[in-house]
């Protein structure tokens, strides 16, 4: 999953007077060649689907972790082929809590060589940037956490609890998606209070100046549905009134003039009121009547032109694709559309399926659902989970943490439009917050694209702050 960050763009308004620079990292020097060396050798072992192995690098990974001391029945390499092995390492804490599950996937978005500046297997060192494919998603985010293993290993430091590292196969493409894997076949191994995953969240910054420091704690859930109309057709010169084309234009019509209803829960609302008082004006005013209930309809519709806020108050359906007819001179004998729908928590894919039935209104506009490719005629009755509850360790420690590094910043936790492995440790009931140190400036976005790259200095901060975080969120509350 890419990391979307998108939300600063949608916030130039704001008054920047108040924030100031970034603390530049503060680690020694052996932290920082240890942390550059493990980052440059995982960019460099090709991780793809295609013909790269996460084995390769779980098992370098696991190479240096025994290395630095730890024991080798706390590393283990395992998984359902030979390419697809994850890491899963223990260290070990005093045991007065729970463990804490902390995941990452190792493998990385195809890249040519063709459409790169470098060759994207190699690490490289340019200009104040590291370039290569994984050096946004997320092979540092990943290097972050062995660093901090090996760190806290070397530092004899004792957490409050165990903590686990799992660094997995397939979060990207492939069907052998390390963390539901794990849960089916080895729960035991990493079962945990709570998961920190740090695919998601990030300090997220304009021109350099950090802007929030976000937070994901909840997902919405993804269907496509299709939308069909079949009819018998005939000469383009005699025409009649039943036209597939014109049904399925009417159908999609009144899908562009309905509005799921807006519902908030505890991730959104917390979202509303941290951007309340970053926005000013209009905004800012409607942004607190939201939070009221129930929620002001006039401040509902003026927030809802702004796309971002939008999909994070209300289920959205949008028509995406759309495929009619067979010859200029014929009429039309079917038509279809595909509406791709973003699930509030606590709704099904089916509830939504019956919802559009019934706005499309129009018995002749078939709603199936497309399950990966395959249409069926309903869709699973599974509920999105509901927005994971906000722990106030978690939170805290971030706000004191961010506070120190990246000081006036706030924290702001959001609810993904998207999805990550988060949604199979949620489903298992381990509630998972997307965490990372890591800034990239909402103008270079490169995750999954060409020449991929993260700041060299917002690398070392970002293995600065996990250290600083983990150590404040296990050193006994
Ligand atoms: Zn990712």
């Amino acid at each position: 999953m890419p990391r979307l960050r998108f939300r600063t763009c949608l916030l130039t308004a704001v008054v920047w007077a108040s924030f100031h620079p970034a603390l530049p990292a503060q680690i020694d020097p052996t932290t920082r060649e240890l942390s550059r060396d493990i980052f440059k050798q995982l960019i460099e072992i090709n991780t793809t689907n295609s013909v790269g192995s996460t084995t390769v690098a779980a098992e370098a990974m696991a190479q240096r972790l025994r290395e630095a001391g730890f024991p080798s029945s706390d590393v283990v390499v395992l998984g359902p082929n030979a390419r697809k092995g994850n890491l899963v390492a223990r260290l070990h804490g005093t045991g007065a809590h729970q463990p804490i599950l902390l995941i990452g996937h190792l493998d990385v978005v195809e890249a040519r060589r063709s459409d790169w500046t470098t060759d994207p297997f190699q690490f490289v060192e340019e200009d104040g940037y590291f370039y290569g494919r994984g050096t946004q998603d997320m092979k540092s985010d990943d290097a972050i956490w062995v660093t901090e293993f090996i760190r806290l290993k070397r530092e004899q430091f004792k957490p409050d609890r165990d903590l686990i590292l799992a660094l997995t196969a397939d979060e990207e493409g492939g069907t052998s998606n390390g963390v539901d894997w794990l849960l089916k076949n080895h729960r035991d191994l990493i079962d945990a209070e709570f998961v920190l995953n740090s695919d998601s969240g990030g300090v997220e910054t304009e021109n350099g100046k950090a802007v929030i420091v976000s937070m994901d704690a909840s997902e919405k859930l993804y269907a496509d549905f299709q939308l069909t109309v079949t009819n018998p057709g005939g000469h383009s010169s005699l025409p009649v009134p039943d036209n597939a084309i014109y049904h399925l234009a009417d159908a999609l019509g009144r899908l562009e003039h309905y509005q799921f209803p807006v519902e908030l829960n505890d991730v959104t609302r917390t979202y509303f009121e941290r951007m309340a008082s970053l926005e000013t004006g209009q905004k800012a005013a409607d942004l607190r009547v939201i939070l009221s209930s129930p929620p002001d309809p006039a401040a509902a519709e003026r927030l809802s032109l702004d796309p971002l806020y939008n999909a994070e108050l209300r289920t959205t359906c949008v028509a995406t694709r759309l495929e009619a007819g067979h010859a200029n001179n014929a009429l039309p004998q079917s038509a279809h559309a595909n509406v791709n729908c973003r699930i509030l928590p606590g709704h099904t894919r089916e509830e939504v399926r019956q919802t559009l039935v019934r706005i499309l209104a129009d018995p002749q506009v078939t709603v199936g659902y497309d399950d990966h490719g395959r249409v069926i005629d309903t869709a699973p009755n599974a509920v999105a989970l509901p927005a994971v509850k906000l722990r106030p360790d978690v939170m805290q420690t971030l706000e004191k943490v961010a506070g120190e590094m990246w000081p006036g910043t706030p924290v702001v936790p959001t609810m993904s439009t998207g999805a990550s492995d988060g949604v199979y440790t949620n489903a298992a009931g381990m509630p998972t917050f997307g965490i990372s140190g890591i800034a990239i400036d909402v103008n270079d976005v490169r995750a999954h694209g060409r020449d991929e790259r993260v700041r060299v200095e917002s690398f070392f901060q970002g293995v600065d702050f996990y250290d600083r975080y983990l150590k404040a969120l296990t050193s006994g509350h």
